[in-house]
Protein backbone atom coordinates (compact mmCIF):
# COMPACT_ATOMS: atom_id res chain seq x y z
CA UNK A 1 0.00 0.00 0.00
CA UNK A 2 1.62 3.47 -0.98
CA UNK A 3 1.52 5.83 1.73
CA UNK A 4 1.13 9.63 1.97
CA UNK A 5 1.69 12.86 4.83
CA UNK A 6 -0.62 15.19 4.34
CA UNK A 7 1.00 18.79 6.04
CA UNK A 8 -2.04 21.16 7.13
CA UNK A 9 -5.72 20.32 7.23
CA UNK A 10 -7.57 23.19 5.93
CA UNK A 11 -10.07 22.47 3.14
CA UNK A 12 -7.47 21.54 0.22
CA UNK A 13 -5.23 19.43 3.04
CA UNK A 14 -8.21 17.39 3.74
CA UNK A 15 -9.57 17.32 0.29
CA UNK A 16 -6.08 16.00 -0.96
CA UNK A 17 -6.13 13.58 2.02
CA UNK A 18 -9.52 12.18 0.87
CA UNK A 19 -8.65 11.76 -2.77
CA UNK A 20 -5.59 9.98 -2.09
CA UNK A 21 -7.49 7.64 1.00
CA UNK A 22 -10.12 6.75 -1.51
CA UNK A 23 -7.56 5.83 -3.79
CA UNK A 24 -6.42 3.17 -1.87
CA UNK A 25 -3.33 5.12 -0.50
CA UNK A 26 -2.66 4.98 3.82
CA UNK A 27 -2.45 8.75 4.74
CA UNK A 28 -1.92 10.72 7.69
CA UNK A 29 -2.70 14.53 8.08
CA UNK A 30 -0.01 16.67 10.57
CA UNK A 31 -1.70 19.88 11.12
CA UNK A 32 -0.46 22.38 13.77
CA UNK A 33 -2.99 24.17 15.34
CA UNK A 34 -5.15 22.27 18.00
CA UNK A 35 -8.10 22.35 16.08
CA UNK A 36 -8.39 20.76 12.63
CA UNK A 37 -10.24 23.16 9.34
CA UNK A 38 -7.58 25.72 9.02
CA UNK A 39 -10.01 28.53 7.15
CA UNK A 40 -13.37 26.40 7.78
CA UNK A 41 -13.57 26.43 11.37
CA UNK A 42 -16.32 28.17 13.76
CA UNK A 43 -16.54 28.78 17.02
CA UNK A 44 -17.86 30.74 19.71
CA UNK A 45 -15.78 33.88 19.54
CA UNK A 46 -18.48 36.47 20.65
CA UNK A 47 -20.78 35.11 23.41
CA UNK A 48 -21.43 31.87 24.68
CA UNK A 49 -23.95 29.71 22.45
CA UNK A 50 -23.20 32.03 19.02
CA UNK A 51 -21.39 30.46 16.29
CA UNK A 52 -19.12 32.39 14.58
CA UNK A 53 -17.27 31.65 11.86
CA UNK A 54 -13.48 32.15 11.87
CA UNK A 55 -12.94 32.23 8.10
CA UNK A 56 -15.04 30.87 5.17
CA UNK A 57 -18.61 31.71 5.64
CA UNK A 58 -20.53 31.81 2.19
CA UNK A 59 -19.73 29.02 -0.78
CA UNK A 60 -20.91 29.65 -3.78
CA UNK A 61 -17.53 27.85 -4.95
CA UNK A 62 -17.80 25.10 -1.81
CA UNK A 63 -21.28 24.15 -3.23
CA UNK A 64 -20.16 24.23 -6.88
CA UNK A 65 -17.04 22.63 -6.24
CA UNK A 66 -16.28 19.39 -8.92
CA UNK A 67 -14.72 17.64 -6.45
CA UNK A 68 -16.86 18.51 -3.31
CA UNK A 69 -19.72 17.51 -5.45
CA UNK A 70 -18.76 13.98 -5.79
CA UNK A 71 -18.22 13.44 -2.07
CA UNK A 72 -21.73 13.03 -1.31
CA UNK A 73 -20.70 15.24 2.07
CA UNK A 74 -24.38 15.23 3.02
CA UNK A 75 -24.06 11.75 4.06
CA UNK A 76 -21.29 13.36 6.86
CA UNK A 77 -23.79 15.66 8.02
CA UNK A 78 -22.86 18.51 5.30
CA UNK A 79 -26.33 20.53 5.24
CA UNK A 80 -26.58 23.77 2.90
CA UNK A 81 -28.92 26.47 4.11
CA UNK A 82 -29.59 29.65 1.40
CA UNK A 83 -30.44 33.05 2.94
CA UNK A 84 -33.27 34.38 0.33
CA UNK A 85 -30.40 36.76 -1.00
CA UNK A 86 -27.34 35.97 -1.57
CA UNK A 87 -25.71 39.63 -1.37
CA UNK A 88 -27.28 42.93 -0.65
CA UNK A 89 -25.41 46.10 -1.70
CA UNK A 90 -26.72 48.86 -0.13
CA UNK A 91 -25.89 52.82 -1.14
CA UNK A 92 -26.37 55.99 0.66
CA UNK A 93 -29.01 56.30 -1.53
CA UNK A 94 -30.90 54.48 0.92
CA UNK A 95 -31.57 51.80 -1.67
CA UNK A 96 -29.72 48.20 -2.16
CA UNK A 97 -28.74 46.56 -4.67
CA UNK A 98 -29.65 42.84 -4.59
CA UNK A 99 -28.05 39.57 -6.01
CA UNK A 100 -30.66 36.44 -5.89
CA UNK A 101 -29.37 33.07 -6.87
CA UNK A 102 -32.28 33.65 -9.81
CA UNK A 103 -30.64 35.08 -12.37
CA UNK A 104 -34.04 36.46 -13.39
CA UNK A 105 -34.71 38.00 -10.09
CA UNK A 106 -31.25 39.60 -10.22
CA UNK A 107 -32.18 41.40 -13.03
CA UNK A 108 -35.58 42.67 -12.42
CA UNK A 109 -34.24 43.97 -9.22
CA UNK A 110 -32.07 45.70 -11.67
CA UNK A 111 -34.77 47.80 -14.10
CA UNK A 112 -34.98 48.06 -17.33
CA UNK A 113 -31.70 50.15 -17.42
CA UNK A 114 -29.62 47.34 -16.12
CA UNK A 115 -31.67 43.82 -15.71
CA UNK A 116 -31.19 42.95 -19.50
CA UNK A 117 -27.17 44.08 -19.22
CA UNK A 118 -26.58 41.78 -16.11
CA UNK A 119 -28.68 38.74 -17.84
CA UNK A 120 -26.45 39.61 -21.26
CA UNK A 121 -23.26 39.46 -18.70
CA UNK A 122 -24.36 36.36 -17.01
CA UNK A 123 -26.43 34.17 -18.42
CA UNK A 124 -24.16 32.14 -20.90
CA UNK A 125 -21.72 31.93 -17.76
CA UNK A 126 -24.11 30.90 -14.94
CA UNK A 127 -25.49 28.17 -17.41
CA UNK A 128 -22.58 27.07 -18.67
CA UNK A 129 -20.96 27.20 -14.75
CA UNK A 130 -20.27 23.37 -14.45
CA UNK A 131 -18.32 23.13 -17.53
CA UNK A 132 -16.10 26.56 -17.33
CA UNK A 133 -15.81 25.50 -13.48
CA UNK A 134 -13.85 22.19 -14.71
CA UNK A 135 -11.77 23.97 -16.65
CA UNK A 136 -11.07 26.83 -15.02
CA UNK A 137 -10.38 24.62 -11.65
CA UNK A 138 -7.25 23.00 -12.87
CA UNK A 139 -3.92 24.16 -13.78
CA UNK A 140 -4.73 26.61 -16.81
CA UNK A 141 -1.90 24.85 -18.95
CA UNK A 142 -4.27 21.81 -19.51
CA UNK A 143 -5.91 21.23 -22.83
CA UNK A 144 -9.41 22.26 -22.08
CA UNK A 145 -12.37 20.26 -22.10
CA UNK A 146 -14.60 23.01 -23.09
CA UNK A 147 -12.40 25.50 -25.35
CA UNK A 148 -16.15 27.52 -26.96
CA UNK A 149 -16.81 28.10 -23.40
CA UNK A 150 -13.39 28.65 -22.21
CA UNK A 151 -12.73 31.49 -25.17
CA UNK A 152 -16.53 33.15 -24.67
CA UNK A 153 -15.35 33.62 -20.72
CA UNK A 154 -11.50 34.44 -21.39
CA UNK A 155 -11.49 37.93 -22.82
CA UNK A 156 -14.15 39.30 -20.36
CA UNK A 157 -12.06 37.34 -17.79
CA UNK A 158 -8.99 39.64 -18.30
CA UNK A 159 -10.82 43.05 -18.19
CA UNK A 160 -10.25 45.03 -15.35
CA UNK A 161 -13.31 45.71 -13.11
CA UNK A 162 -13.42 49.02 -14.11
CA UNK A 163 -13.87 48.46 -17.24
CA UNK A 164 -16.80 45.38 -16.96
CA UNK A 165 -18.61 47.65 -14.46
CA UNK A 166 -18.76 50.64 -17.14
CA UNK A 167 -21.03 48.00 -19.23
CA UNK A 168 -24.20 48.67 -16.29
CA UNK A 169 -25.75 52.33 -16.66
CA UNK A 170 -26.87 52.45 -12.99
CA UNK A 171 -24.77 52.86 -9.98
CA UNK A 172 -26.81 49.77 -8.47
CA UNK A 173 -25.32 47.68 -11.04
CA UNK A 174 -22.08 48.80 -10.98
CA UNK A 175 -21.76 48.45 -7.35
CA UNK A 176 -23.27 45.16 -7.34
CA UNK A 177 -20.53 44.10 -9.63
CA UNK A 178 -17.75 45.87 -7.83
CA UNK A 179 -18.41 44.58 -4.93
CA UNK A 180 -18.10 40.38 -5.69
CA UNK A 181 -14.91 41.82 -8.10
CA UNK A 182 -13.49 43.02 -4.66
CA UNK A 183 -13.21 39.51 -3.87
CA UNK A 184 -10.41 39.21 -6.18
CA UNK A 185 -8.55 41.88 -3.46
CA UNK A 186 -6.42 43.84 -6.29
CA UNK A 187 -6.79 47.51 -7.52
CA UNK A 188 -10.12 46.87 -10.14
CA UNK A 189 -8.28 48.56 -12.94
CA UNK A 190 -5.90 46.14 -13.20
CA UNK A 191 -5.91 43.08 -16.25
CA UNK A 192 -7.90 40.38 -15.08
CA UNK A 193 -9.45 41.29 -12.05
CA UNK A 194 -13.06 41.00 -14.04
CA UNK A 195 -12.24 36.79 -13.44
CA UNK A 196 -12.99 36.47 -9.85
CA UNK A 197 -16.29 38.57 -9.83
CA UNK A 198 -17.55 37.14 -12.43
CA UNK A 199 -17.21 34.01 -11.54
CA UNK A 200 -18.29 34.02 -7.91
CA UNK A 201 -21.69 35.88 -9.78
CA UNK A 202 -21.82 32.78 -12.30
CA UNK A 203 -21.39 30.37 -9.42
CA UNK A 204 -24.07 32.22 -7.41
CA UNK A 205 -26.91 32.11 -10.50
CA UNK A 206 -25.72 28.47 -10.15
CA UNK A 207 -25.58 27.45 -6.81
CA UNK A 208 -26.37 30.41 -4.63
CA UNK A 209 -24.06 31.84 -1.91
CA UNK A 210 -24.94 29.02 0.76
CA UNK A 211 -23.54 28.93 4.57
CA UNK A 212 -23.07 25.45 6.32
CA UNK A 213 -25.38 24.88 8.88
CA UNK A 214 -24.27 25.03 12.64
CA UNK A 215 -21.40 26.80 10.88
CA UNK A 216 -18.50 26.03 8.00
CA UNK A 217 -16.72 23.47 10.21
CA UNK A 218 -19.24 21.31 8.82
CA UNK A 219 -17.73 21.01 5.97
CA UNK A 220 -14.03 19.93 7.91
CA UNK A 221 -16.23 17.54 9.70
CA UNK A 222 -17.54 15.92 6.77
CA UNK A 223 -14.41 15.76 5.19
CA UNK A 224 -12.55 14.29 8.30
CA UNK A 225 -15.31 11.72 8.78
CA UNK A 226 -15.09 10.14 5.09
CA UNK A 227 -11.30 10.72 5.19
CA UNK A 228 -11.69 8.33 9.02
CA UNK A 229 -14.14 6.19 6.72
CA UNK A 230 -11.27 5.21 4.20
CA UNK A 231 -8.62 4.68 6.87
CA UNK A 232 -7.10 7.96 7.00
CA UNK A 233 -5.35 9.22 10.79
CA UNK A 234 -5.61 13.05 11.76
CA UNK A 235 -2.86 14.75 14.23
CA UNK A 236 -3.23 17.78 15.57
CA UNK A 237 -0.90 20.17 17.26
CA UNK A 238 2.21 18.92 15.21
CA UNK A 239 3.97 21.94 13.40
CA UNK A 240 6.29 20.71 10.57
CA UNK A 241 9.29 23.12 10.58
CA UNK A 242 11.67 20.66 8.92
CA UNK A 243 11.68 17.68 6.81
CA UNK A 244 12.65 15.24 9.86
CA UNK A 245 9.39 16.10 11.66
CA UNK A 246 7.52 14.04 8.33
CA UNK A 247 7.60 10.30 8.73
CA UNK A 248 8.12 8.12 5.78
CA UNK A 249 5.74 8.18 3.27
CA UNK A 250 5.97 7.56 -0.83
CA UNK A 251 4.38 11.06 -1.44
CA UNK A 252 3.95 14.09 0.89
CA UNK A 253 1.38 17.11 0.23
CA UNK A 254 1.59 20.45 1.71
CA UNK A 255 -1.33 22.64 2.35
CA UNK A 256 1.23 25.56 2.79
CA UNK A 257 1.67 29.17 1.96
CA UNK A 258 4.88 28.81 -0.11
CA UNK A 259 7.14 30.55 2.78
CA UNK A 260 6.31 27.31 4.61
CA UNK A 261 7.61 25.18 1.72
CA UNK A 262 10.47 26.81 1.48
CA UNK A 263 10.74 26.25 5.41
CA UNK A 264 10.52 22.38 4.98
CA UNK A 265 11.94 21.75 1.83
CA UNK A 266 13.81 24.52 0.86
CA UNK A 267 17.34 22.96 1.28
CA UNK A 268 15.95 20.12 -1.42
CA UNK A 269 14.47 22.23 -3.70
CA UNK A 270 16.41 23.22 -6.94
CA UNK A 271 16.66 27.20 -6.97
CA UNK A 272 15.20 28.19 -10.05
CA UNK A 273 11.78 26.81 -8.08
CA UNK A 274 13.13 28.55 -4.69
CA UNK A 275 13.96 32.06 -6.78
CA UNK A 276 10.20 31.92 -7.93
CA UNK A 277 8.37 30.78 -4.39
CA UNK A 278 10.62 34.28 -2.57
CA UNK A 279 9.01 36.27 -5.39
CA UNK A 280 5.43 35.19 -4.87
CA UNK A 281 3.59 37.90 -4.07
CA UNK A 282 1.06 38.10 -1.04
CA UNK A 283 -2.80 39.96 -1.38
CA UNK A 284 -3.40 43.02 1.30
CA UNK A 285 -4.76 41.69 4.64
CA UNK A 286 -8.14 41.31 6.14
CA UNK A 287 -8.89 42.95 9.67
CA UNK A 288 -11.44 40.60 10.83
CA UNK A 289 -14.13 42.17 13.68
CA UNK A 290 -16.80 39.50 14.93
CA UNK A 291 -19.96 41.01 16.58
CA UNK A 292 -22.86 39.58 18.29
CA UNK A 293 -26.13 42.16 18.61
CA UNK A 294 -29.09 42.07 20.00
CA UNK A 295 -31.55 41.10 17.56
CA UNK A 296 -30.89 42.25 13.63
CA UNK A 297 -29.14 44.70 12.43
CA UNK A 298 -31.31 47.93 11.28
CA UNK A 299 -30.70 48.45 7.88
CA UNK A 300 -31.39 51.55 6.09
CA UNK A 301 -32.92 49.17 3.12
CA UNK A 302 -34.97 46.27 5.32
CA UNK A 303 -34.29 44.47 1.98
CA UNK A 304 -30.60 43.63 3.35
CA UNK A 305 -31.88 41.70 6.24
CA UNK A 306 -32.73 39.51 4.13
CA UNK A 307 -29.17 39.09 2.36
CA UNK A 308 -26.33 36.27 3.71
CA UNK A 309 -23.58 38.90 2.78
CA UNK A 310 -23.78 42.35 2.82
CA UNK A 311 -20.86 44.69 0.78
CA UNK A 312 -20.01 47.85 2.48
CA UNK A 313 -18.22 50.26 0.42
CA UNK A 314 -20.85 52.64 -1.50
CA UNK A 315 -20.75 52.86 -5.26
CA UNK A 316 -18.27 51.33 -7.55
CA UNK A 317 -15.64 54.23 -7.89
CA UNK A 318 -15.14 54.42 -4.02
CA UNK A 319 -14.79 50.91 -3.79
CA UNK A 320 -12.12 50.73 -6.39
CA UNK A 321 -10.43 53.94 -4.77
CA UNK A 322 -10.35 52.13 -1.68
CA UNK A 323 -9.20 48.63 -3.45
CA UNK A 324 -6.21 51.00 -5.02
CA UNK A 325 -5.18 52.01 -1.23
CA UNK A 326 -4.99 49.04 0.39
CA UNK A 327 -2.78 47.85 -2.49
CA UNK A 328 -0.67 50.42 -2.47
CA UNK A 329 -0.16 49.86 1.29
CA UNK A 330 -2.13 52.83 2.30
CA UNK A 331 -5.76 52.36 5.11
CA UNK A 332 -8.27 54.33 3.14
CA UNK A 333 -10.77 56.10 5.43
CA UNK A 334 -13.70 54.01 4.73
CA UNK A 335 -12.09 50.54 3.69
CA UNK A 336 -14.33 47.82 1.68
CA UNK A 337 -15.87 45.88 4.33
CA UNK A 338 -17.50 42.12 3.91
CA UNK A 339 -20.31 41.53 6.25
CA UNK A 340 -21.71 38.12 6.66
CA UNK A 341 -25.67 37.60 8.48
CA UNK A 342 -25.15 33.69 8.63
CA UNK A 343 -27.92 33.72 11.01
CA UNK A 344 -30.69 34.47 8.24
CA UNK A 345 -30.03 31.59 6.28
CA UNK A 346 -29.22 29.29 9.39
CA UNK A 347 -30.79 30.12 12.94
CA UNK A 348 -28.93 27.69 14.86
CA UNK A 349 -26.43 30.47 14.83
CA UNK A 350 -27.72 32.41 17.54
CA UNK A 351 -29.13 32.36 20.70
CA UNK A 352 -32.17 33.70 22.49
CA UNK A 353 -32.17 36.49 19.99
CA UNK A 354 -28.54 37.25 20.24
CA UNK A 355 -26.94 37.27 16.50
CA UNK A 356 -23.35 36.99 15.45
CA UNK A 357 -22.21 39.50 12.60
CA UNK A 358 -19.35 38.80 10.77
CA UNK A 359 -17.29 40.84 9.16
CA UNK A 360 -13.63 41.90 8.43
CA UNK A 361 -12.24 44.83 6.30
CA UNK A 362 -9.81 45.08 3.48
CA UNK A 363 -6.68 46.60 5.41
CA UNK A 364 -2.88 46.61 3.68
CA UNK A 365 -1.05 43.99 3.89
CA UNK A 366 0.57 43.11 7.84
CA UNK A 367 -1.91 46.54 8.59
CA UNK A 368 -1.01 46.75 12.49
CA UNK A 369 -3.44 49.40 13.29
CA UNK A 370 -7.17 49.35 15.00
CA UNK A 371 -9.27 49.42 12.44
CA UNK A 372 -12.32 48.01 14.50
CA UNK A 373 -13.86 51.67 14.39
CA UNK A 374 -13.77 52.05 10.68
CA UNK A 375 -15.92 48.41 10.21
CA UNK A 376 -18.61 49.68 12.95
CA UNK A 377 -18.71 53.51 11.10
CA UNK A 378 -19.14 51.27 7.47
CA UNK A 379 -21.80 49.51 9.07
CA UNK A 380 -23.64 52.40 10.57
CA UNK A 381 -23.67 54.20 7.46
CA UNK A 382 -25.56 52.25 6.11
CA UNK A 383 -28.04 50.83 9.50
CA UNK A 384 -28.22 53.79 11.91
CA UNK A 385 -28.22 52.12 15.48
CA UNK A 386 -26.51 49.32 15.32
CA UNK A 387 -23.67 50.16 17.01
CA UNK A 388 -25.84 50.54 20.25
CA UNK A 389 -27.12 46.84 19.45
CA UNK A 390 -23.35 45.59 19.92
CA UNK A 391 -23.01 43.14 23.04
CA UNK A 392 -19.67 41.91 22.73
CA UNK A 393 -16.82 42.50 20.30
CA UNK A 394 -13.93 40.13 18.97
CA UNK A 395 -11.22 41.67 16.61
CA UNK A 396 -8.73 39.80 14.91
CA UNK A 397 -5.73 41.81 13.28
CA UNK A 398 -4.04 40.95 10.31
CA UNK A 399 -1.45 39.57 12.82
CA UNK A 400 -3.88 37.51 14.52
CA UNK A 401 -4.94 35.80 11.62
CA UNK A 402 -1.09 35.09 10.54
CA UNK A 403 -0.55 33.41 14.37
CA UNK A 404 -3.72 31.18 14.11
CA UNK A 405 -2.68 30.05 10.79
CA UNK A 406 0.79 30.78 9.41
CA UNK A 407 -0.47 30.46 5.55
CA UNK A 408 -2.36 33.89 6.49
CA UNK A 409 1.25 35.96 5.90
CA UNK A 410 0.71 39.40 6.98
CA UNK A 411 -3.79 38.91 7.06
CA UNK A 412 -3.70 37.28 3.50
CA UNK A 413 -6.75 35.35 3.53
CA UNK A 414 -6.64 34.52 -0.32
CA UNK A 415 -3.40 32.75 -0.11
CA UNK A 416 -1.42 34.87 -2.62
CA UNK A 417 -2.22 37.88 -4.40
CA UNK A 418 -4.34 38.05 -7.38
CA UNK A 419 -1.84 39.99 -9.13
CA UNK A 420 -0.33 39.69 -12.74
CA UNK A 421 0.26 36.23 -14.48
CA UNK A 422 -0.56 34.49 -10.54
CA UNK A 423 -3.81 34.89 -10.93
CA UNK A 424 -3.98 31.79 -13.21
CA UNK A 425 0.04 31.02 -12.73
CA UNK A 426 0.61 30.52 -8.81
CA UNK A 427 3.17 29.84 -7.15
CA UNK A 428 4.97 29.65 -10.33
CA UNK A 429 4.60 28.78 -14.30
CA UNK A 430 4.54 25.29 -14.86
CA UNK A 431 2.95 22.85 -16.24
CA UNK A 432 2.37 20.94 -12.74
CA UNK A 433 2.12 23.94 -10.38
CA UNK A 434 1.73 21.62 -7.70
CA UNK A 435 5.11 20.28 -8.16
CA UNK A 436 7.82 21.91 -5.74
CA UNK A 437 10.84 19.71 -7.59
CA UNK A 438 11.57 17.87 -4.92
CA UNK A 439 10.09 14.04 -5.76
CA UNK A 440 7.10 13.35 -4.43
CA UNK A 441 6.23 16.45 -2.74
CA UNK A 442 3.53 19.00 -3.82
CA UNK A 443 2.17 21.93 -2.62
CA UNK A 444 -1.63 21.49 -2.08
CA UNK A 445 -2.74 24.72 -0.51
CA UNK A 446 -4.74 28.01 -1.63
CA UNK A 447 -1.42 29.62 -3.25
CA UNK A 448 -1.87 26.84 -6.26
CA UNK A 449 -4.64 27.25 -9.08
CA UNK A 450 -7.54 27.60 -8.91
CA UNK A 451 -6.87 29.44 -5.75
CA UNK A 452 -8.56 30.71 -2.71
CA UNK A 453 -12.05 29.30 -1.50
CA UNK A 454 -13.27 26.42 0.98
CA UNK A 455 -13.88 24.16 -2.74
CA UNK A 456 -10.84 22.03 -1.87
CA UNK A 457 -9.89 22.33 -5.74
CA UNK A 458 -6.24 22.94 -4.95
CA UNK A 459 -5.93 19.88 -2.93
CA UNK A 460 -7.82 17.66 -5.53
CA UNK A 461 -5.55 18.80 -8.55
CA UNK A 462 -2.47 18.37 -6.07
CA UNK A 463 -3.56 14.54 -5.20
CA UNK A 464 -4.21 13.86 -8.63
CA UNK A 465 -0.75 14.77 -9.68
CA UNK A 466 0.60 12.39 -6.15
CA UNK A 467 -1.47 9.66 -7.45
CA UNK A 468 -0.17 10.04 -11.00
CA UNK A 469 3.20 9.61 -9.63
CA UNK A 470 2.72 6.52 -7.54
CA UNK A 471 0.55 4.79 -10.14
CA UNK A 472 4.12 5.04 -12.54
CA UNK A 473 5.42 3.70 -10.18
CA UNK A 474 8.71 6.31 -9.66
CA UNK A 475 10.49 6.24 -7.23
C1 LIG B 1 -11.70 35.92 7.18
C2 LIG B 1 -11.77 34.96 6.02
C3 LIG B 1 -12.93 34.91 5.26
C4 LIG B 1 -13.04 34.01 4.20
N1 LIG B 1 -14.23 33.91 3.54
C5 LIG B 1 -14.40 32.91 2.63
C6 LIG B 1 -15.69 32.60 2.14
O1 LIG B 1 -16.69 33.19 2.55
N2 LIG B 1 -15.81 31.60 1.22
C7 LIG B 1 -14.72 30.86 0.80
O2 LIG B 1 -14.89 29.94 -0.02
N3 LIG B 1 -13.48 31.13 1.28
C8 LIG B 1 -13.31 32.11 2.19
N4 LIG B 1 -12.08 32.34 2.73
C9 LIG B 1 -10.90 31.67 2.15
C10 LIG B 1 -10.76 30.22 2.58
O3 LIG B 1 -10.92 30.10 3.97
C11 LIG B 1 -9.36 29.76 2.15
O4 LIG B 1 -9.15 30.02 0.78
C12 LIG B 1 -9.21 28.27 2.39
O5 LIG B 1 -9.39 27.95 3.75
C13 LIG B 1 -7.82 27.83 1.94
O6 LIG B 1 -7.70 26.48 2.24
P1 LIG B 1 -6.30 25.78 2.39
O7 LIG B 1 -6.59 24.36 2.72
O8 LIG B 1 -5.47 26.09 1.21
O9 LIG B 1 -5.55 26.48 3.62
P2 LIG B 1 -6.02 26.85 5.07
O10 LIG B 1 -7.48 26.75 5.19
O11 LIG B 1 -5.35 28.12 5.41
O12 LIG B 1 -5.41 25.68 5.97
C14 LIG B 1 -4.04 25.45 6.11
C15 LIG B 1 -3.85 24.59 7.35
O13 LIG B 1 -2.49 24.16 7.37
C16 LIG B 1 -1.97 24.31 8.67
N5 LIG B 1 -0.53 24.48 8.52
C17 LIG B 1 0.13 25.46 7.84
N6 LIG B 1 1.47 25.29 7.94
C18 LIG B 1 1.65 24.17 8.67
C19 LIG B 1 2.81 23.48 9.10
N7 LIG B 1 4.04 23.89 8.79
N8 LIG B 1 2.65 22.34 9.85
C20 LIG B 1 1.41 21.88 10.16
N9 LIG B 1 0.27 22.53 9.77
C21 LIG B 1 0.40 23.65 9.04
C22 LIG B 1 -2.67 25.55 9.20
O14 LIG B 1 -2.65 25.57 10.62
C23 LIG B 1 -4.08 25.37 8.64
O15 LIG B 1 -4.88 24.60 9.49
C24 LIG B 1 -11.94 33.20 3.84
C25 LIG B 1 -10.77 33.24 4.59
C26 LIG B 1 -10.70 34.09 5.70
C27 LIG B 1 -9.50 34.03 6.59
Amino acid sequence: MSTAVVVGSGPNGLAAAVHLARSGVDVQVLEAADEIGGGTRSGELTVPGLVHDHCSAFHPMGAGSPYLQTLGLERYGLRWRWPEVDCAHPLDSGEAALLYRSLDATAAGLGTADGARWRRMFADLAGGFDALAGDLMRPVLNVPRHPLRLAAFGPRALLPATVTARWFHTPKARALFGGVAAHAYHRLDRPATSAVGLMIVAAGHRYGWPVAEGGSAAITRALAAQLAEYGGKIHTGVRVRRTADIPAADVVLLDVAPEGALEIFGDAMPSRITKSYKKFRHAPGAFKVDFAIDGPIPWTDPECGRAGTVHLGGEFDEIAGAERAVASGRMPERPFVLLGQQYVADPTRSRDGVNPVYAYAHVPAGYTGDATEAVVAQIERFAPGFRDRIVATTVATPADLARDNPNQVGGDIIGGANAGVQVVFRPRIALDPYDIGVPGVYLCSASTPPGAGAHGMCGYNAAESALRRLRSGRD
